[in-house]
This record gives structure tokens, C-alpha cells and sequence, in this order.
């Protein structure tokens, strides 16, 4: 293979001429970043090897490390000196904190896997209630208007009828198109939560977010026992967690 490729190491220096196995090599040492400037003459320019014809190659190479270098709490890309390690979690120093109060909150099992908690699940709880009440404001105001013009009637029922299961069907469309589409809903990415299967999974079918939304009402008929358990269970489950196999965790 010809001797095409020159590279700057981060004091300026250029280096090569090298092959594209030797350059390959070098990607796996670490001596390579995505940003280190690369030349050949075809190229007829410096590069970033992220943006040269090598980078072609080396995508999963690039990939592997980054992953090495990224913050599991923001996802941002660090220097690997940069990066802590906190019971086998690189993390950068900002998000630090935040990290071991999630730990010390949740708990944690192989695989790094953080279980919302509580209180972190009723805010994101209220935040999606209140989502859905503004999704529902056109149906309010036509329900309200409606039973200003048939009071105390047969219609009067009807309406209400109607409207409460307007508000089940927004509600089961709510969770199926967030369930199903991101594993969360809005008011759960708020605060960087999301569902797995009981397998670990993230793919969520409908009828197990259709599922959940009953379970979920269940729940909460008897006076909310349903997410009160959520404080005792070493896995942070509800009570349509346990029904529909399902977890509570932080996605970031
Ligand atoms: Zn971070």
C-alpha cells in the first residue's frame, strides 16, 4: 500500500509519510483523533481526519472512542483526562454531582441502570398532566359551552359522558404516540427519564403503552397506592410497572 498519508501530532509536528494500515493503527493507539490534521497529495490540503477520505475507514474506529470518552450523564465528548469515573460511569466533572446524587437516590443494578425515583416521577407526572390539559382546552371550551346551552338535561349527561371519553382517548393517544415513538413521555424527558422493558429494551409497543395508561388509572382508584409503592420497591416499580413489566430509568 503506498506511503500516502501525513498527519500533525498536537505540537505541530508532521509525521509520515504512512500507509493507511499503519494510520489505522495509530487511530486504535489514540495517537489519532478525529480532529488531528491529515495530508496526502490526492488530498492536496490539510484535513481534519474526521473530514478526509480516511475517515471512511476508521467510523467505527472514531466511534469506539468516542463512546470511551463520553460523559454518561450529558453525552458530551471529553478529554479522557477530563473524565471521572464513578462506580464504572465516566462522567465529566460538571455533571459529576448530579451523578452521585442519582446513585445515591436510585438504585443501581449491572449495566448502570438508574431507576427514577418518586419524586422525580411525580413531577414529571404533573408536568405531563398539565400537557394534556392544554391539549384538551379546545374540548373543554366546547364542553363548556355545550352544557351552558343544555342545562340540567338528558344531554347534559351525554355531554359528560362524552367528554370524559374524549379525555381517556387523548389520554391513550398521549402515551401510545410518546410511548411507542421515544419511550417517554414529554414530561418524563423533562427530566431525562424513560421506560425499558423488564429485558432492558427501550422499544415500547402500544398496546403496552395502551396498557399502561388503564393500569395506570387503576392505580390510582385506590388512592394512589399504585405510585405510592414506587417508594418501597428496590426497582422503583409502580403498580402499572409491574403490570405492563416495565421500568422507570434515566436515559442520560
Ligand atoms: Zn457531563
Amino acid at each position: 500500500m503506498a506511503l500516502s498519508w501525513n498527519y500533525k501530532s498536537a505540537d505541530g509536528i508532521e509525521n509520515g509519510p504512512f500507509d493507511e494500515v499503519r494510520m489505522k493503527q495509530f487511530v486504535l493507539e489514540g495517537a489519532l483523533k478525529a480532529d488531528t490534521p491529515v495530508w496526502s497529495e490526492k488530498q492536496g490540503e490539510w484535513k481534519k481526519l474526521s473530514e478526509s477520505e480516511l475517515a471512511g475507514l476508521f467510523v467505527h474506529l472514531l466511534g469506539a472512542e468516542r463512546e470511551n470518552r463520553k460523559c454518561k450523564m450529558c453525552e458530551r465528548i471529553s478529554n479522557p483526562d477530563e473524565l471521572v469515573e464513578i462506580e464504572g460511569l465516566p462522567c465529566c466533572a460538571e455533571c459529576k454531582p448530579v451523578l452521585i446524587r442519582r446513585l445515591q437516590e436510585g438504585s443501581v443494578i449491572p449495566g448502570y441502570i438508574v431507576y427514577g425515583g418518586f419524586w422525580v416521577r411525580t413531577l414529571a407526572k404533573i408536568l405531563d398532566w398539565i400537557i394534556i390539559g392544554v391539549i384538551q382546552i379546545p374540548f373543554t371550551i366546547a364542553y363548556v359551552i355545550s352544557l351552558s346551552f343544555f342545562p340540567e338535561s338528558i344531554i347534559t349527561a351525554l355531554i359528560m359522558f362524552a367528554y370524559f371519553i374524549l379525555s381517556m382517548v387523548v389520554g391513550v393517544l398521549f402515551n401510545i404516540f410518546f410511548l411507542t415513538k421515544y419511550s417517554a413521555t414529554p414530561g418524563k424527558m423533562a427530566f431525562g427519564l424513560g421506560l425499558i422493558n423488564a429485558d432492558g429494551t427501550e422499544k415500547i409497543s402500544w398496546q403496552k403503552s395502551m396498557g399502561r395508561y388503564f393500569a395506570e388509572i387503576l392505580g390510582g382508584m385506590m388512592m394512589y397506592i399504585g405510585y405510592i409503592i414506587v417508594v418501597f420497591d428496590k426497582e422503583k416499580r409502580a403498580l402499572h410497572d409491574y403490570m405492563c413489566k416495565t421500568r422507570v430509568v434515566y436515559k442520560r
